[in-house]
């Protein structure tokens, strides 16, 4: 009798173990489950005999799933996890769809002897984009600081040559020496510019727009005027959130190309405003206007209507690149309205703190 006893005893105390690692399996598997239904990549099972038992919520949206293998799609999914199958090694490949187009790269592993196939897809479009956005930068950054360089090593050795054979011709070519040193330090400071406004996060300052427009346009003045450029100012007190000295650097070059485009007795405005979105800092020239061809791509990074022009009035191409940079991580956003021969508007829209503007 006893011993029924332990062993109902001990029976009941198994049946409690086993509820217990069911409820633990239960609870790791709608785990996992929670798991596999967030991750971004696309995660597709594929039995032995090409039955598809299981594929996660992110497969169905990068490829057209199926209940077999057959009905995989993209197509060369299928042939990824039949060589991963047949070498019994992860195969990886890149797949294209279109329409929209998107790259993806899927590793088909096998993951059990006998042939079950594990498949992760993952959309590589936006890494890639920016890979070659990267590619190209350098690039051009690249071919833009050898034009200096070049001209800078041909100009010293004409200058050596000149101070050898006839000194009192020297001059011109150490000019050019100090002008290419010039440009390509512009260059370095425009290129630094960009990578500290990529790689650092935005500050997060009060900034009343007015008072730092009135303090860089005062800082400009002299230059206007040596250009016989008139300047002028039209503002209203407006507080935006960001990195005063940021905001400095992109209407610093608003106002530097503006010069640079207006010829003497021409005019240059600066505005600060309200907008139904908030804040609005206006760079107005009479200049010579941007043709309408050219307009959308002039904020490019080394895009510039006339390269030789730009280069000989201090231009880098990397100014208006840097104005978008500052507008965009402010939340705000940069436009232009021009037409040749009448001049060109700069517009840099900011949002605003509400409760900070004055009634
Ligand atoms: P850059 O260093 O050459 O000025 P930006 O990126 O600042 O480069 O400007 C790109 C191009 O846009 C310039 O090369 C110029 O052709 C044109 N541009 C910019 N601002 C003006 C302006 N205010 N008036 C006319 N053209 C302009």
């Amino acid at each position: 009798m006893r011993k029924v006893k332990r062993l109902e005893q001990e029976m009941s105390e198994l049946r409690a173990e086993l509820d217990r690692r069911a409820e633990e399996g239960g609870a790791q598997a709608s785990l996992l489950g929670q798991v596999l239904a967030t991750v971004r990549q696309g995660i597709i099972v594929v039995d032995p005999d090409d039955s598809i038992p299981y594929f996660n919520p992110a497969a169905a949206t990068l490829i057209r799933p199926g209940i077999s293998l057959g009905q995989l799609s993209p197509h060369p999914l299928q042939s990824l996890v039949r060589r991963a199958r047949a070498q019994g090694d992860p195969i990886e490949g890149t797949l294209e769809l279109d329409r929209p187009h998107r790259l993806l790269t899927a590793v088909a592993t096998p993951i059990e002897a006998g042939g079950r196939v594990l498949v992760v897809v993952v959309d590589v479009t936006e890494a890639r984009r920016i890979e070659a956005i990267r590619r190209d930068f350098v690039a051009a950054a690249s071919h833009e600081l050898k034009t200096p360089v070049a001209s800078m090593v041909a100009s010293a050795e004409t200058l050596q040559l000149a101070l050898a054979r006839d000194p009192a011709r020297a001059a011109p070519f150490a000019e050019q020496v100090e002008r290419s040193a010039r440009q390509l330090a512009r260059l370095v400071a425009d290129l630094l510019d960009l990578s500290r406004l990529e790689a650092t996060p935005e500050a997060d300052e009060e900034v009343a727009l007015d008072q730092l427009v009135k303090q860089e346009v005062e800082a400009f003045r002299d230059r206007a005027l040596e250009a016989e450029v008139e300047l002028s100012v039209q503002m209203i007190p407006v507080v935006v959130r960001g990195s005063r000295s940021d905001l400095g650097l992109a209407l610093r070059n608003l106002m530097d190309n503006a010069l640079r485009h207006t010829p003497a007795g021409g005019e240059i405005r600066i505005v600060v405003d309200r907008s139904p979105e908030g804040a609005v800092l206006h760079v107005i020239d009479s200049g010579e206007g941007i043709g309408s061809r050219e307009l959308p791509r002039i904020f490019e990074r080394f895009y510039r209507v006339d390269s030789a022009r730009s280069r000989a009035t201090g231009g880098t191409g990397l100014g208006l690149a840097i104005v978008r940079h500052v507008a965009e991580s402010h939340g705000g956003r940069v436009g232009v309205s021009s037409s040749l021969g009448q001049g060109s508007t700069f517009s840099i829209n900011l949002p605003t703190t509400p409760d900070r503007h004055p009634s």
